[in-house]
């Protein structure tokens, strides 16, 4: 490959919504883009809709002129892949097919030099798999971007078990030639970004299945008390279940069927049943004119005081003081009295077996989630006995200073717990085994995936030990094997230390 951008040629196979966008950025990056597409007018569309995009940033002021018009001077469509003889790379970006993969890497060794790169951008096909169809696997690699893809810093450079360092090493440096923060990755299932949103959705998905909550109540929550931009039912009416269900059927299989990717059936019944979001107008949510409806939040239930006892542990001075800030009445005892409603804050386990073990009167016990401090919304758990007249007096008080509150079903690690537990999980086995450095992991999920924190920044912020105890909890309450803990975060609570700790070689 030539040594500077601006020589750089960079073909484009496939100019639907990815590939249009790799050219962009490829093309205002310095490189000369040559677009192909088995459609000649999905390319001239695509070189269109790129020079419409191209004018925008000239009214937004992003681009000059000038550089706007370079741009499109080197964009250019091909005829067929013969024109890629004097590409230096080629990126994939054809539709998520192995056999239409294959086919298009076998013309592409025909049709390039011998040390132009071949590089995938697919979502969760295995790259080692695309590249051991071909002659020459060591110049194949995946180059994963993010939609859209101008406004998606991330890319992932994944390497396949036989991809050459050396190729990897010019992908990282195109990357950045194309503006785009590169992250090593190692050929996996899901890749690293893909693998560690399964567990916001899948998970999700597994408790409304289970009956602890609504659609709508747990995007609440994610979005106001864990902080995520989109609560997981929105983001998968914008994905669409038509590919993140496929994608996750994928990653599961490549896995040998690991339990923290098990699909889940809700999605797959909803996948066929045809909701799959907003393309549909229906999904999650139902959508009209483009605009998602949400349900309406129910009014929290007038305050009318009450007693209050609130179980020892560590956050319940917190507890204590929203019950005495709200004007309830709070008991200071060292066990609740015959009329007070109890709160307790489990932490993995569900609240029925949690009151159980502390022998509480699970009648009149309310959970309430202390994962998030109280901040932003409450969530309020049930025992599978507890009366309606505690809900409600817990409800109102929890409200009265203007938070919201979601009451849910009994479920172990509420719904912020268990959800960003998994996304720990997850994260830390993709350090554990070595798929991306533990900085890289937390860098491309933040970029990649919007979520306020990295997975394992969400342990070091919530409690590496913390966390250790939500999934032991959730494991022993739901006898899942997905929920169990990794090494990587057992070892770290067992010191103290960061999910961030690296490992010391063993040879020095
Ligand atoms: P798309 O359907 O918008 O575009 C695919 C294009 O490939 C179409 O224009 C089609 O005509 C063309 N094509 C099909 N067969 C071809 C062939 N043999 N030769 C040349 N062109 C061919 O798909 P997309 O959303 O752009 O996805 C493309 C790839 O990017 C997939 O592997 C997908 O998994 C991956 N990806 C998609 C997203 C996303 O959010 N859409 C994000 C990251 C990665």
């Amino acid at each position: 490959m030539a040594a500077d951008s601006e020589s750089q040629t960079v073909g484009v196979v496939g100019a639907g919504a990815m590939g249009r966008g790799i050219a962009q950025v490829a093309a205002t990056g310095g490189c000369r883009v040559i677009l192909y597409d088995a459609r000649a007018e999905a390319t001239t569309e695509a070189i269109e809709f790129i020079n419409g995009m191209l004018d925008r940033a000239i009214k937004k002021e992003r681009m000059t002129a000038d550089e706007a018009g370079a741009a499109k001077d080197r964009l250019m469509p091909a005829r067929d892949m013969t024109d890629f003889s004097e590409a230096d790379v080629v990126i994939e970006a054809v539709s998520e097919d192995m056999e239409l993969k294959s086919g298009v890497f076998a013309a592409l060794e025909k049709a390039t030099r011998p040390d132009c790169i071949l590089a995938s951008n697919t979502s969760s096909l295995s790259i080692t798999r695309l590249a051991a169809a071909c002659d020459r696997p060591d110049r194949v690699a995946g180059f994963h971007f993010f939609n859209p893809v101008p406004l998606m810093p991330l890319v992932e450079v994944i390497a396949g078990i036989r991809t050459e360092p050396a190729i990897i090493d010019r992908l990282v440096e195109l990357g950045k030639v194309m503006g785009r923060t590169p992250v090593r990755v190692a050929d996996a299932p899901g890749f690293l970004v893909n693998q560690v949103g399964r567990g916001y959705t899948l998970e999700a998905t597994n408790l409304v299945d289970e009956g602890v909550s609504t659609f709508a109540d747990v995007d609440a929550i994610m979005r106001d008390a864990a902080g995520f931009r989109m609560g997981p039912f929105e983001l998968l009416d914008l994905t669409a279940l038509d590919v993140t269900h496929p994608a996750t059927v994928e990653i599961y299989e490549q896995s040998y069927h690991e339990p923290r990717f098990r699909p889940a059936m809700l999605m797959g019944q909803r996948m066929q049943a045809g909701l799959l979001g907003r393309k549909t107008k229906q999904g999650h949510y139902v959508y009209e004119d483009g605009k998602q409806q949400r349900p309406e939040e129910p009014a929290a239930p007038k305050f009318e005081g009450g007693t209050f006892w609130v179980e020892p542990g560590e956050d319940a001075d917190a507890l204590k003081e929203i019950v005495t800030a709200s004007g309830a009445e709070l008991e200071t005892g060292d066990s609740p009295g015959a009329d007070a409603v109890i709160l307790i804050m489990p932490l993995g386990l569900d609240a029925t077996t949690h009151a159980a073990r502390a022998g509480l009167d699970a009648a009149r016990t309310v959970a309430v989630d202390p994962i998030f401090d109280f901040k932003g919304r409450r969530t309020v758990m049930k025992t599978i006995v507890t009366g309606a007249e505690p809900m409600r007096k817990a409800h109102a008080m929890l409200a009265k200073d203007g938070t919201p509150v979601t009451r849910i079903q009994d479920s172990p690690g509420f719904v912020a717990q268990r959800i960003l537990a998994m996304i720990c999980a997850i994260g830390a086995s993709v350090a554990q085994n070595r798929i991306a450095t533990p900085g890289d992991v937390d860098r491309a999920v933040k970029l990649g995936l919007n979520y306020p924190n990295g997975p394992l920044e969400f342990a070091d912020v919530l409690g590496v030990s913390r966390i250790v105890q939500i999934l032991d909890g959730m494991a022993e309450c739901s006898g899942d094997p997905r929920h169990r803990v990794g090494p990587w975060l057992r070892r770290r609570a067992a010191l103290s230390m960061s999910a961030t700790t690296e490992e010391t070689p063993a040879r020095g």
